[in-house]
Protein backbone atom coordinates (compact mmCIF):
# COMPACT_ATOMS: atom_id res chain seq x y z
CA UNK A 1 0.00 0.00 0.00
CA UNK A 2 1.32 3.16 -1.39
CA UNK A 3 0.50 6.38 1.46
CA UNK A 4 0.90 9.02 -1.00
CA UNK A 5 1.43 9.11 -4.92
CA UNK A 6 3.45 11.32 -6.96
CA UNK A 7 3.00 12.18 -10.49
CA UNK A 8 5.77 14.11 -12.36
CA UNK A 9 8.59 13.35 -14.78
CA UNK A 10 11.92 10.85 -14.70
CA UNK A 11 14.50 13.16 -15.90
CA UNK A 12 17.61 13.13 -17.66
CA UNK A 13 19.11 16.37 -17.16
CA UNK A 14 22.20 18.79 -17.87
CA UNK A 15 22.76 21.42 -15.25
CA UNK A 16 25.58 24.24 -15.83
CA UNK A 17 25.62 26.30 -12.44
CA UNK A 18 28.71 28.27 -11.39
CA UNK A 19 29.83 25.51 -9.18
CA UNK A 20 29.92 23.01 -12.10
CA UNK A 21 28.95 21.60 -15.95
CA UNK A 22 27.22 18.04 -14.98
CA UNK A 23 25.88 16.13 -17.73
CA UNK A 24 23.38 13.15 -17.91
CA UNK A 25 22.30 13.94 -13.96
CA UNK A 26 19.00 11.98 -12.35
CA UNK A 27 16.08 14.54 -12.27
CA UNK A 28 12.60 15.03 -12.70
CA UNK A 29 9.86 16.47 -10.99
CA UNK A 30 8.52 13.22 -9.97
CA UNK A 31 12.09 11.73 -8.98
CA UNK A 32 13.02 14.66 -6.51
CA UNK A 33 9.19 14.40 -4.91
CA UNK A 34 8.86 11.15 -4.29
CA UNK A 35 12.49 10.79 -2.77
CA UNK A 36 11.48 13.99 -0.62
CA UNK A 37 8.15 12.19 0.23
CA UNK A 38 10.00 8.73 1.14
CA UNK A 39 11.67 10.06 4.06
CA UNK A 40 8.28 10.38 5.90
CA UNK A 41 5.67 7.95 3.57
CA UNK A 42 5.29 5.57 1.48
CA UNK A 43 5.60 6.88 -2.25
CA UNK A 44 4.42 5.87 -5.47
CA UNK A 45 5.25 7.51 -8.58
CA UNK A 46 3.30 7.86 -11.81
CA UNK A 47 5.23 8.23 -15.12
CA UNK A 48 7.16 7.44 -17.39
CA UNK A 49 11.14 6.55 -18.26
CA UNK A 50 12.80 5.90 -21.48
CA UNK A 51 14.17 2.61 -21.60
CA UNK A 52 18.02 4.66 -21.90
CA UNK A 53 17.46 5.48 -18.60
CA UNK A 54 20.71 3.97 -16.54
CA UNK A 55 19.44 1.48 -14.72
CA UNK A 56 21.25 3.11 -11.20
CA UNK A 57 18.94 6.02 -11.74
CA UNK A 58 16.24 3.05 -11.08
CA UNK A 59 18.16 1.59 -8.60
CA UNK A 60 18.53 4.19 -6.53
CA UNK A 61 14.86 4.78 -6.61
CA UNK A 62 14.08 1.45 -5.56
CA UNK A 63 16.75 1.53 -2.50
CA UNK A 64 14.91 4.45 -1.76
CA UNK A 65 11.40 2.44 -1.06
CA UNK A 66 9.73 4.07 -4.02
CA UNK A 67 7.17 1.84 -5.95
CA UNK A 68 7.49 1.99 -9.29
CA UNK A 69 4.78 -0.07 -10.25
CA UNK A 70 2.82 3.41 -11.71
CA UNK A 71 6.11 3.66 -14.19
CA UNK A 72 5.82 2.73 -17.84
CA UNK A 73 9.35 2.61 -19.28
CA UNK A 74 9.36 3.18 -23.25
CA UNK A 75 11.31 4.78 -25.79
CA UNK A 76 13.68 7.97 -25.33
CA UNK A 77 13.47 9.46 -21.93
CA UNK A 78 12.50 13.07 -21.11
CA UNK A 79 15.69 15.20 -21.31
CA UNK A 80 15.88 18.67 -19.70
CA UNK A 81 19.06 21.05 -19.64
CA UNK A 82 18.94 23.98 -17.85
CA UNK A 83 21.51 26.76 -16.61
CA UNK A 84 21.89 28.90 -13.59
CA UNK A 85 23.85 32.70 -12.79
CA UNK A 86 25.03 33.37 -9.59
CA UNK A 87 21.37 34.93 -8.23
CA UNK A 88 20.37 30.91 -8.16
CA UNK A 89 16.44 31.90 -8.01
CA UNK A 90 15.67 31.32 -11.51
CA UNK A 91 16.45 28.40 -13.82
CA UNK A 92 17.11 29.05 -17.93
CA UNK A 93 15.62 26.69 -20.24
CA UNK A 94 18.36 25.30 -22.52
CA UNK A 95 16.85 22.55 -23.96
CA UNK A 96 13.40 19.99 -22.89
CA UNK A 97 13.49 16.91 -24.47
CA UNK A 98 9.44 15.91 -24.12
CA UNK A 99 10.65 12.25 -26.05
CA UNK A 100 8.79 9.63 -24.19
CA UNK A 101 6.36 12.02 -22.02
CA UNK A 102 4.75 12.62 -25.75
CA UNK A 103 3.18 9.12 -25.43
CA UNK A 104 2.36 9.08 -21.76
CA UNK A 105 -1.47 8.14 -20.51
CA UNK A 106 -1.13 7.98 -17.04
CA UNK A 107 -2.91 4.34 -16.06
CA UNK A 108 -3.28 4.20 -12.15
CA UNK A 109 -2.76 0.77 -10.56
CA UNK A 110 -5.65 -0.42 -8.58
CA UNK A 111 -4.19 0.45 -5.30
CA UNK A 112 -3.13 3.52 -6.03
CA UNK A 113 -6.64 4.80 -7.17
CA UNK A 114 -7.29 4.74 -2.97
CA UNK A 115 -4.63 7.19 -2.36
CA UNK A 116 -5.43 9.97 0.54
CA UNK A 117 -2.36 12.11 -0.38
CA UNK A 118 -1.59 12.91 -4.16
CA UNK A 119 0.64 14.93 -5.58
CA UNK A 120 0.37 16.61 -9.08
CA UNK A 121 3.87 17.39 -9.74
CA UNK A 122 5.44 19.34 -12.21
CA UNK A 123 3.94 17.83 -16.02
CA UNK A 124 1.73 18.36 -18.30
CA UNK A 125 -1.71 19.25 -17.49
CA UNK A 126 -3.83 17.55 -19.58
CA UNK A 127 -1.89 14.11 -17.72
CA UNK A 128 -2.44 15.93 -14.61
CA UNK A 129 -6.22 16.34 -15.47
CA UNK A 130 -6.04 12.44 -15.80
CA UNK A 131 -4.77 11.64 -12.42
CA UNK A 132 -7.36 13.43 -10.81
CA UNK A 133 -10.13 11.53 -12.70
CA UNK A 134 -8.69 8.09 -11.56
CA UNK A 135 -8.56 8.66 -7.94
CA UNK A 136 -11.47 7.70 -5.92
CA UNK A 137 -11.82 9.40 -2.31
CA UNK A 138 -8.29 11.81 -2.07
CA UNK A 139 -8.12 13.96 0.86
CA UNK A 140 -5.53 16.15 -0.18
CA UNK A 141 -4.15 16.63 -3.52
CA UNK A 142 -1.51 19.59 -4.44
CA UNK A 143 -0.68 20.82 -7.28
CA UNK A 144 3.02 22.16 -8.80
CA UNK A 145 3.50 23.41 -12.33
CA UNK A 146 6.33 25.32 -13.92
CA UNK A 147 6.43 28.70 -16.67
CA UNK A 148 6.36 25.69 -19.76
CA UNK A 149 3.10 24.52 -18.74
CA UNK A 150 1.45 28.42 -18.27
CA UNK A 151 3.51 28.97 -21.55
CA UNK A 152 1.92 26.06 -23.65
CA UNK A 153 -1.10 24.65 -21.82
CA UNK A 154 -3.04 27.44 -19.63
CA UNK A 155 -6.47 26.36 -20.44
CA UNK A 156 -5.78 23.30 -19.18
CA UNK A 157 -3.76 24.03 -16.09
CA UNK A 158 -6.11 26.62 -15.03
CA UNK A 159 -8.96 23.40 -15.38
CA UNK A 160 -6.36 21.62 -12.74
CA UNK A 161 -6.35 24.52 -10.40
CA UNK A 162 -10.14 24.22 -9.81
CA UNK A 163 -10.01 20.77 -8.56
CA UNK A 164 -7.09 21.03 -6.27
CA UNK A 165 -6.85 21.89 -2.20
CA UNK A 166 -3.45 23.28 -2.35
CA UNK A 167 -1.92 25.25 -5.59
CA UNK A 168 1.94 25.73 -5.17
CA UNK A 169 3.65 28.13 -7.24
CA UNK A 170 6.80 30.28 -7.41
CA UNK A 171 6.58 33.62 -7.09
CA UNK A 172 7.48 34.71 -11.28
CA UNK A 173 5.24 31.69 -11.65
CA UNK A 174 2.39 33.78 -9.70
CA UNK A 175 2.85 36.84 -11.25
CA UNK A 176 2.64 35.43 -14.71
CA UNK A 177 -0.41 33.24 -14.00
CA UNK A 178 -2.06 36.28 -12.44
CA UNK A 179 -0.80 39.00 -14.26
CA UNK A 180 -0.26 41.52 -11.48
CA UNK A 181 3.14 42.00 -9.23
CA UNK A 182 1.52 41.91 -6.00
CA UNK A 183 2.12 38.54 -3.94
CA UNK A 184 -0.84 39.03 -2.16
CA UNK A 185 -3.29 39.76 -4.95
CA UNK A 186 -1.84 36.91 -6.37
CA UNK A 187 -2.70 34.67 -3.63
CA UNK A 188 -6.00 36.22 -3.60
CA UNK A 189 -6.93 35.56 -6.87
CA UNK A 190 -5.59 32.10 -6.77
CA UNK A 191 -7.67 31.30 -3.87
CA UNK A 192 -11.05 32.25 -5.86
CA UNK A 193 -10.56 29.94 -7.98
CA UNK A 194 -11.41 27.13 -6.09
CA UNK A 195 -8.05 25.46 -4.16
CA UNK A 196 -8.50 26.02 0.01
CA UNK A 197 -4.20 26.67 0.33
CA UNK A 198 -2.22 28.40 -1.67
CA UNK A 199 1.54 28.36 -1.29
CA UNK A 200 3.96 30.93 -3.45
CA UNK A 201 7.74 30.18 -3.36
CA UNK A 202 9.92 32.93 -2.91
CA UNK A 203 13.26 30.97 -3.67
CA UNK A 204 15.80 30.94 -1.20
CA UNK A 205 13.91 33.28 0.97
CA UNK A 206 11.36 31.38 2.22
CA UNK A 207 7.63 30.41 1.56
CA UNK A 208 4.11 32.08 1.63
CA UNK A 209 1.12 30.61 2.69
CA UNK A 210 -2.48 31.86 1.88
CA UNK A 211 -6.25 30.48 2.68
CA UNK A 212 -9.49 32.20 3.83
CA UNK A 213 -8.05 35.25 5.68
CA UNK A 214 -4.87 34.13 7.16
CA UNK A 215 -1.55 34.11 5.97
CA UNK A 216 1.79 32.17 6.71
CA UNK A 217 5.20 33.91 5.89
CA UNK A 218 7.88 30.65 6.33
CA UNK A 219 11.67 31.83 6.05
CA UNK A 220 14.25 30.59 3.83
CA UNK A 221 16.83 28.55 5.74
CA UNK A 222 20.16 30.56 5.33
CA UNK A 223 22.65 28.67 3.37
CA UNK A 224 26.34 28.47 3.75
CA UNK A 225 26.94 25.88 0.36
CA UNK A 226 25.00 25.84 -2.38
CA UNK A 227 25.37 24.23 -5.87
CA UNK A 228 22.23 23.40 -7.93
CA UNK A 229 19.26 24.47 -7.23
CA UNK A 230 17.34 22.32 -9.44
CA UNK A 231 14.70 20.29 -7.56
CA UNK A 232 14.01 22.48 -4.84
CA UNK A 233 10.60 23.27 -5.60
CA UNK A 234 10.22 19.35 -5.92
CA UNK A 235 12.01 18.39 -3.20
CA UNK A 236 9.63 21.00 -1.20
CA UNK A 237 6.24 19.75 -2.66
CA UNK A 238 7.56 16.34 -2.15
CA UNK A 239 8.71 16.82 1.72
CA UNK A 240 5.28 18.77 2.02
CA UNK A 241 2.87 16.41 0.97
CA UNK A 242 5.12 13.47 2.78
CA UNK A 243 4.48 14.88 5.62
CA UNK A 244 0.88 15.32 5.68
CA UNK A 245 0.54 11.78 4.49
CA UNK A 246 2.61 10.83 7.68
CA UNK A 247 0.15 12.85 9.65
CA UNK A 248 -2.80 12.66 8.28
CA UNK A 249 -3.81 16.05 9.19
CA UNK A 250 -5.13 18.58 6.84
CA UNK A 251 -5.35 21.57 9.24
CA UNK A 252 -3.76 24.71 8.89
CA UNK A 253 -1.52 24.88 11.53
CA UNK A 254 -0.14 21.48 10.31
CA UNK A 255 0.23 22.49 6.56
CA UNK A 256 2.96 25.32 8.46
CA UNK A 257 4.34 22.34 9.65
CA UNK A 258 4.85 20.72 6.57
CA UNK A 259 6.16 24.03 4.94
CA UNK A 260 9.11 23.74 7.52
CA UNK A 261 10.19 20.10 6.06
CA UNK A 262 9.37 21.10 2.86
CA UNK A 263 11.64 23.66 2.98
CA UNK A 264 14.18 21.77 5.23
CA UNK A 265 14.52 18.91 2.15
CA UNK A 266 14.68 21.22 -0.37
CA UNK A 267 17.44 23.35 1.57
CA UNK A 268 19.71 19.99 1.89
CA UNK A 269 18.45 19.18 -2.30
CA UNK A 270 20.20 22.79 -2.91
CA UNK A 271 23.32 21.94 -1.20
CA UNK A 272 24.66 19.58 -4.13
CA UNK A 273 23.88 17.97 -7.76
CA UNK A 274 21.01 15.85 -8.86
CA UNK A 275 20.05 13.78 -5.41
CA UNK A 276 23.41 13.44 -4.21
CA UNK A 277 23.26 15.42 -0.67
CA UNK A 278 19.28 14.08 -0.59
CA UNK A 279 21.27 10.96 -0.52
CA UNK A 280 23.13 11.74 2.32
CA UNK A 281 21.11 13.02 5.14
CA UNK A 282 19.00 11.08 7.25
CA UNK A 283 15.52 11.62 9.72
CA UNK A 284 17.76 12.82 11.79
CA UNK A 285 19.29 15.89 9.98
CA UNK A 286 15.70 16.54 8.61
CA UNK A 287 14.76 16.99 12.57
CA UNK A 288 18.39 18.74 13.64
CA UNK A 289 17.47 21.37 10.78
CA UNK A 290 13.78 22.07 11.37
CA UNK A 291 14.73 22.79 14.74
CA UNK A 292 17.06 25.45 13.52
CA UNK A 293 13.99 26.69 11.66
CA UNK A 294 12.25 27.25 14.63
CA UNK A 295 15.19 28.90 16.60
CA UNK A 296 15.99 31.72 13.97
CA UNK A 297 13.01 33.04 13.41
CA UNK A 298 12.06 33.47 17.33
CA UNK A 299 11.69 37.07 18.38
P1 LIG B 1 12.54 22.42 -10.12
O1 LIG B 1 13.95 22.91 -10.06
O2 LIG B 1 12.02 21.96 -8.81
O3 LIG B 1 11.63 23.35 -10.83
O4 LIG B 1 12.56 21.09 -11.04
C1 LIG B 1 13.58 20.75 -11.89
C2 LIG B 1 13.29 19.41 -12.53
O5 LIG B 1 12.13 19.52 -13.32
C3 LIG B 1 14.42 18.95 -13.42
O6 LIG B 1 15.05 17.83 -12.85
C4 LIG B 1 13.77 18.63 -14.77
O7 LIG B 1 14.05 17.33 -15.24
C5 LIG B 1 12.29 18.78 -14.53
N1 LIG B 1 11.63 19.56 -15.59
C6 LIG B 1 12.16 20.56 -16.35
N2 LIG B 1 11.25 21.03 -17.23
C7 LIG B 1 10.10 20.34 -17.01
C8 LIG B 1 8.79 20.38 -17.58
N3 LIG B 1 8.46 21.23 -18.57
N4 LIG B 1 7.86 19.52 -17.08
C9 LIG B 1 8.17 18.69 -16.08
N5 LIG B 1 9.38 18.58 -15.51
C10 LIG B 1 10.35 19.41 -15.95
Amino acid sequence: MVDVIVIGTIGIDDIKTPFGDMKNLLGGSAVYASHAASFFAKAGMVSIAGEDLPVEHKELLEKKGICLKGVEFKGKNFRWAGSYEFDMNEAKTLETGLNSLLDFDPKLPDEYRNAKYVLLGNIDPTLQLKVIEQLREPELILLDTMNFWIDTKKDDLMKVIKKVDVLLLNDGEARQLFDTVSLVKCGQQALHLGPKYVIIKKGEHGALLFSDGKHFNAPGYPLEVLKDPTGCGDSFAGGFIGYIAKTKDISEPNLRKAIIYGSTIASFNAEDFSLEKQKQISIDDIENRFKEFREFREF
